[in-house]
């Protein structure tokens, strides 16, 4: 195969979309992934409205949309009836999309992979597992099993988007700094209709509570539950029909039992590669970055990341931007997770988690406040969709 422009490792919601900026530009573009087909298990689900305005452009919002949920409300809850509620539409003038969707994941990654099959400059390869890199002044040869074999592939620029345990991240020997939190977490799926019985519950809902939190958010077929899980319970008790039962049933008691659709459970980290770049190779979503799920942020801050590297290669490649402008892309990104990403779900998770009956109140009174002024929810709300976050990024590079 001739030297391609970039090859991008990993067919996530993140290596999609920089393969599609890159095919778009007119750069010839290799997509490797390690899986047979593309990976459909549940993971995100929540799409943020400043990530639908950059995805705009690929003319899938529509479609997507359509096959998720719009979620117009977001409420912060507890087990005795307080609510704070959020509405998106104080976002107008910063988004078109003044909500949040939630549409699994995998769901915008078959959608990108089809309009990618458009592309005569794009290649998708499958059973493809990017091993390592080595790189020149030139460009990048990937060493990747291909169908059982040892290939190599050579390109002028690589993006690691290779996951959470990113291969090509030790390979170009960068650390993923930060720690794990002790606790795991559940995500428990059910067909159960919670508004039928929680009247006014919106689609977005995070509990708060001192012995166990939650939150429930809709996709099209089911509620997602998530718990936290005790750092010494066992995966076989957690997962357990009886255990499900029993946390489901503290959220609302009925007399039959729910009805349990998927069940998964995850380590939950708050970690940031020491580096975005090393020479050609650029790190990309979770290669590059791991936070707690609470708000939202993991594939959405990925995606961001994916435009901010892709569009600054095709400009080098298309000669409307010079090499330097690949710097500002660590400058761009990194503090993002490092800072922003890190302190908003750490916070959330404090925030629903604390036994502290001072740091409840305090938190709790805040939020009713900040719900009530529309100024004050508006400056809120474009933290939480991340529509801050990029405006901060793009002024820092
Ligand atoms: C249960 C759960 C719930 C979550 N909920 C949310 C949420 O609501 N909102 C949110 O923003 N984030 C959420 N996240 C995080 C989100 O799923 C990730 O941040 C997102 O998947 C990152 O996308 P990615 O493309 O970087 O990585 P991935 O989605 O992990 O994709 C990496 C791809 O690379 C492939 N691959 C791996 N190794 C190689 C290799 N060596 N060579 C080639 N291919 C390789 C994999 O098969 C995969 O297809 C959640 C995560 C979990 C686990």
């Amino acid at each position: 195969m001739d030297k391609v422009d970039v090859i991008v490792a990993g067919a996530g919601p993140v290596g999609l979309v920089a393969a599609n900026v890159l095919a778009d530009a007119g750069c010839s573009v290799v997509l490797l992934e390690v899986e047979d087909t593309l990976p459909t298990n549940l993971r995100a689900s929540t799409f943020q409205s400043v990530t639908l305005d950059l995805l705009e452009p690929f003319g899938v919002n529509d479609k997507l949309i359509n096959m998720g949920v719009i979620s117009p409300i977001m409420q912060y809850r507890d087990r005795k009836g307080w609510v704070a509620e959020f509405d998106f539409a104080v976002l107008k003038n910063d988004t078109h999309y003044p909500y949040r969707v939630q549409c699994e994941q995998f769901k915008l990654c078959e959608l990108l992979v089809e309009r990618l099959k458009t592309k005569p400059n794009a290649k998708v390869i499958y059973s493809a597992r990017a091993q390592s890199v080595t790189q020149d002044d030139h460009g990048v040869d990937v060493e990747a099993q291909i169908a059982g074999k040892t290939e190599h592939l050579k390109g002028k620029w690589l993006i690691a988007a290779d996951g959470g345990r990113s291969l090509l991240r030790a390979s170009v020997g960068v650390k993923l700094e930060g720690f794990t939190w002790p606790e795991r977490y559940l995500v428990a799926s059910t067909t159960f209709d919670f508004p039928s019985v929680m009247p006014g519950l919106s689609t977005v809902s995070y509990f708060a509570d001192p012995d166990e939190w939650y939150f429930l958010l809709k996709v099209p077929d089911m509620w997602r539950c998530m718990f936290p899980i005790g750092e010494h319970e066992k995966d076989d008790v957690v997962l357990s029909d009886e255990d499900i039962q029993r946390r489901l049933q503290r959220v609302y008691p009925k007399s039959t039992p729910y009805d349990i659709k998927h069940r998964t459970i995850y380590s939950v980290h708050q970690r940031v590669a020491e580096r975005y770049r090393v020479g050609r190779t650029f790190l990309a979503g979770d290669a590059a970055h791991l936070n707690n799920p609470l708000g939202g942020m993991g594939m959405n801050g990925g995606i961001h990341d994916a435009f901010a590297i892709s569009e600054r290669l095709a400009g080098v490649l298309t000669g409307k931007l010079g090499e330097s402008a690949l710097d500002g892309y660590e400058r761009e990104r990194r503090p993002v997770a490092l800072h922003y990403v890190d302190k908003i779900s750490t916070a959330n998770k404090r925030n629903l988690e604390t036994k502290d009956p001072a740091e409840q109140k305090a938190w709790r009174d805040l939020m009713d406040k900040t719900a009530r002024d529309p100024e004050l929810a508006r400056q809120y709300l474009a933290r939480v969709s991340m529509i801050e976050s990029i405006r901060q990024s793009k002024a820092a590079a």
